[in-house]
């Protein structure tokens, strides 16, 4: 079997172990009642799998939950490397996929900054304790007792499920980790923001980078989509390596 080709047939049972049957877990706050929503997808079985199609098994949402009908994800370099396992032990199935963008399905009781039809995305986290100083700081990335990615993650704060990511037609996230989106947008162009836009954004507005500042990026797999429609907007210099642009082409 190839990595990367698509291959077998899709299977006839969920292979995702659902939250209603998951570990028990002290600090999982109590299961909403009712069945799990089965979500078609796409992700691997293995290191050697490829992506293949799959059906996961999504959470009743609960309170805070967010239940969100998938339009679009982005591909991320990350999703090749993860389900490869190339950084290290994977969880399998892997479904990959954290340039997430749809519409709200429905949403959970406490829920009252969405309604089903707004347009949201979600990036790279799903969770984090919410409680110590990095997450008060609204730093949840850098969570002291761990933040929780989209995918291939045990989520303590809901089970201990494997998180499973955006290659599937919807997921639940709580209110917390959901973004809204402007209706504006184009949504499949505004998926690759949620992780390639947002890393190569937050760089330049640390470091303050003003109008003709030449910069650089070396991360032509994750940040080049979303560079190379920065231009115009900034209208600031850029410059890749690999590959060198002509000087002609630079703007
Ligand atoms: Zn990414
Ligand atoms: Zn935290």
């Amino acid at each position: 079997m190839t990595p990367g080709r698509p291959v077998p047939p899709p299977l006839g049972k969920p292979l995702v172990v659902s939250d209603e049957t998951a570990e028990a877990s002290p600090a999982a706050p109590v299961a909403a009642k009712g069945m799990p929503t089965l979500a078609a997808a796409y992700g691997a079985t293995s290191a050697e799998s490829g992506l293949v199609p799959l059906t996961v098994a999504r959470r009743v949402p609960k309170e805070d939950d967010v239940e969100i009908e998938i339009d679009f994800c982005g591909l991320c370099h990350s999703d090749v490397h993860a389900t490869r396992g190339e950084w290290g032990a994977q969880s399998y199935p892997l479904v990959p996929g954290h340039e997430i963008v749809g519409r709200v399905r429905r949403v959970g009781s406490a829920v009252d900054d969405f309604v089903p039809g707004d347009l949201v995305g979600v990036g790279c986290l799903v969770d984090s304790c919410r409680e110590c100083d990095s997450c008060l700081e609204g730093l949840e990335q850098y969570c002291e007792r761990g933040n929780v990615g989209t995918y291939g993650v045990k989520d303590s704060w809901n089970g201990g499920a494997i998180t499973q990511g955006g290659y599937s037609t919807s997921v639940v996230v709580d209110r917390r980790f959901v973004l809204r989106v402007p209706e504006g947008l184009d949504p499949a162009a505004a998926a690759p923001l949620l992780c390639a836009g947002i890393t190569t954004y937050s760089p330049l507005r640390y470091f303050d980078v003003e109008e003709g500042t030449w910069w650089a990026s070396s991360d032509l797999a994750d940040s080049a989509t979303w560079r190379s429609r920065s231009r115009r907007p900034w209208g600031r210099r850029w410059w890749s390596s690999p590959p060198r642009m002509p000087r002609s082409r630079r703007q």
